[in-house]
């Protein structure tokens, strides 16, 4: 089978390696579709700057996989051939505290190990999987949703249950890139009416405007602090998420945020530099740290997800094939597109 090794330095090498067998508590799913996230540009494509849980150990790539289980191996309870699923896309031990309350992501032990990180993942026509990170994808939903889903639409779901948003909060999203589309689309089904997008980039503005992510777009300079508060009667928004992972956009998210408010950092790396008594302190702000969600949490976004007719795959904006998984990831790497991503239309086995 083909699968996708990314050797840094902007390389994507499409090499054949052996089809997996199942064993116990495995299974193997034809890969359907096998979306790009920011963090395998910035840990991994450009260069492998990531350690512990963000080291890329040489295996193929692809850490939001979706598509068929084709053969399952002894002892799965729950999965069998034909199911439909997403990956959860880390498997840890399985029996510490954080991987019992479906965090595997916050899982230490030395077996953890995520796929396209540590271990093989989604970009290629076959990935074996751990039946116990499988999530069943339901009929209305597609292999690209479910790939969103894996990682993207379920990091920001995580961002907006966080912050409890509801139809009373004004919500704030720097960054426009995937997650911050998906994160206003979510804030949007949660109730939010007003949904304030900003990106240094204009084709992105116009994007989430296009998609409906956002209700007013606007453009991160000097004037942005002002510019939000001038949309929420001067108050600020009573929720703001970063997806930006930038020091500016960090900034940004926390000034924006209205007092006693709360402001959800979720976009990776750089630094967060504010005044703690003017910024922080003073309006009396909540600050949360998250880091993608649980299982239990991605098996509730895919079931709200058919409830509210929402289909991540909305945020996509281009589609390569596994042959042009090069292509691809220039394409993500420039950072004017929203979420792209690889399809396979051959069938399972
Ligand atoms: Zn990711
Ligand atoms: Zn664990």
């Amino acid at each position: 089978m083909r699968g996708v090794f990314l050797p840094g330095g902007r390389q994507v090498d499409l090499r054949d390696v052996a089809e997996p067998t199942p064993g116990p508590g495995q299974v193997v799913v034809a890969m359907r579709a096998s979306t790009i996230c920011g963090s395998d540009l910035r840990a991994i494509y450009r260069e492998h700057l990531g350690s512990g849980p963000e080291a890329y150990c040489g295996v193929v790539g692809g850490h939001e996989p979706s598509g068929v289980v084709v053969e399952a191996g002894p002892d799965c309870r729950r999965f069998s051939v034909g199911d439909r699923v997403a990956l959860y896309h880390i498997a840890g031990c399985g029996v510490c505290a954080d991987c019992r309350s479906g965090y595997m992501i916050s899982c230490t032990s030395p077996v953890r190990a995520a796929y396209g990180w540590q271990r093989d993942g989604g970009h290629a026509d076959y990935l074996l999987a751990e039946e116990s990170t499988c999530v069943g994808l339901p009929e209305p939903l597609t292999f690209v949703d479910g790939a969103c889903v894996a990682c993207g639409f379920g990091t920001a779901y995580q961002a907006v249950w966080r912050a409890d948003v509801s139809g009373r909060d004004a919500v704030l999203v720097t960054g426009l890139g995937p997650v911050g589309l998906a994160v206003g689309l979510l804030a949007g089904a949660l109730g939010s009416r007003l949904r304030i997008g900003v990106d240094t980039v204009e084709s992105r503005r116009r994007l989430a405007l296009e998609l409906g992510a956002v209700d007013v777009a606007l453009a991160a300079d000097e004037a942005a602090v002002d510019a939000v508060r001038d949309q929420t009667g001067g108050h600020g928004c009573e929720v703001a998420v970063d997806c930006s992972g930038s020091t500016a956009g960090r900034q940004l998210a926390v000034l924006g945020t209205r007092r006693w408010g709360r402001c959800v950092l979720v976009g990776e790396g750089a630094r967060l530099e504010v005044d703690a008594s003017p910024a922080l302190i003073h309006p009396q702000l909540t600050v949360i740290g998250s880091w993608v969600t649980s299982i239990g949490r991605m098996e509730e976004l895919v079931e709200l997800l058919v409830r509210w007719d929402l289909h991540p795959e909305r945020v996509v904006t281009d589609r390569f094939p596994l042959d042009q998984a090069a292509a691809a990831y220039r394409t993500a790497d420039e950072g004017r597109a929203g979420k792209v991503v690889i399809v396979m239309d051959k069938p399972g086995r």
